[in-house]
């Protein structure tokens, strides 16, 4: 039996598990996902035989204490990315799924592996998967607010109080181009333009420069509009639509691909970090806000209610 299972290993659950493993907790970590990371996430492709790189999830952290902070437990695995206007952000490298690998070293993660359902059985939880069935006496839940219902059913308490939690989907562009092509800029952001946020991902730090590579997020009502529409018809779209704003023939194209976040961005938080019935919590960026830094939050705070509810004398330091 695990003492606590955290189901996620995006930012939240490893905030959460780090805290709880450094308070001698035993501590085992399940996600559905391939890599570790969840919405902090680097896709690989291989274009002409060459193996190139799109941060097509979290684009960076703004700077800040709290960014700074995560950033240092990732020493190794973070760099700065200048903008070009005097400003810089904080970004993994090579690749921003570097960040949360980093920070997931020495914690007992289990990928490939969905929980469907999680119930109350003795005194303890059944967490069934679709790799069979595992137990624990005490579960965090850090997956999306609307991915709740399904493993715990829509009538369990913290569905219900998650219920006026908002997240939105992010349909995303990754496209390469020669590497000689025009590059008007490094990044624009325009909350009215059907793409919301363009960025030359190749001018982060330690990226493959074999291609010019762009990341183009396309606003969430046309994404939440589109969502289920024909992937390929929405990808030209919006290979059409970055090629206009970069004022290049879709020809220079190289390498298009589609990444749709159905539950992408917080819009309407829960504004508190975490929420808890008996031993069971659920936290993540969705409690408090739609950045990477709200979901490591989220996580150090339902560690320390942990801890707090063990009994534990690191509780105060977690
Ligand atoms: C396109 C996009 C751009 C963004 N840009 C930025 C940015 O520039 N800066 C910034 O600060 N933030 C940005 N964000 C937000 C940031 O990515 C998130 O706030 C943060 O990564 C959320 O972490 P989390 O741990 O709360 O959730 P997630 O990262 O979503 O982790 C949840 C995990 O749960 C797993 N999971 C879900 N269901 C199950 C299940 N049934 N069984 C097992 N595992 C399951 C998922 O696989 C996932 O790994 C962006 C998000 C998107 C989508």
């Amino acid at each position: 039996m695990n003492h606590v299972v955290v189901i996620g290993a995006g930012l939240s659950g490893i905030a959460c598990a780090r805290a709880l493993q450094a308070a001698g907790v035993p501590v085992r970590l399940i996600d559905k996902g391939r890599g570790i990371g969840g919405r902090m996430a680097t896709r690989r492709t291989a274009v002409a035989g060459k193996t190139i790189t799109f941060d097509h999830g979290a684009q960076y952290l703004a700077q800040s204490e709290d960014a700074a902070a995560i950033a240092a437990l990732g020493k190794g695995a973070v760099d700065a990315w200048h903008l070009g206007d005097g400003t810089s952000r904080i970004v993994g490298v090579p690749g921003m799924a570097a960040l949360p690998r980093a920070l997931a070293n020495g914690l007992d993660v289990t990928l490939n592996t969905r929980v469907t359902r999680v119930r109350a059985r003795c005194g303890l939880f059944q967490i069934d998967t679709d790799a069979g069935k595992t137990a624990a006496s005490h579960v965090v839940i850090t997956v999306p607010a609307p991915q709740l219902a399904p493993i715990l059913g829509e009538t369990h308490p913290l569905v219900q109080r998650a219920s006026d939690v908002v997240m939105r989907p992010c349909l995303t562009l990754m496209a390469a181009f020669n590497r000689d092509t025009p590059a008007p800029f490094v990044t624009r952001r325009d909350q009215n333009a059907l793409l919301t946020w363009i960025a030359q991902n190749d001018t982060k730090p330690g990226r493959s420069t074999a291609f010019q590579t762009w990341v183009a997020q396309a606003n969430p009502d046309w994404s939440a509009a589109n969502i289920d529409a024909d992937r390929s018809d929405t990808k030209r779209l919006m290979v059409d639509l970055l090629c206009s704003e970069l004022g290049v023939v879709s020809a220079e194209l190289c390498h298009a691909g589609l990444q749709v976040w159905r539950y992408g961005l917080v819009d309407t938080p829960l504004s508190k970090s975490f929420l808890k019935d008996g031993m069971l919590w659920a936290g993540g960026d969705w409690c408090l806000g739609a950045k990477v830094q709200d979901a490591w939050r989220s996580g150090v705070d339902i560690a320390a209610n942990v801890l707090h509810t063990l009994g534990s004398p690191l509780s105060a330091k977690a």
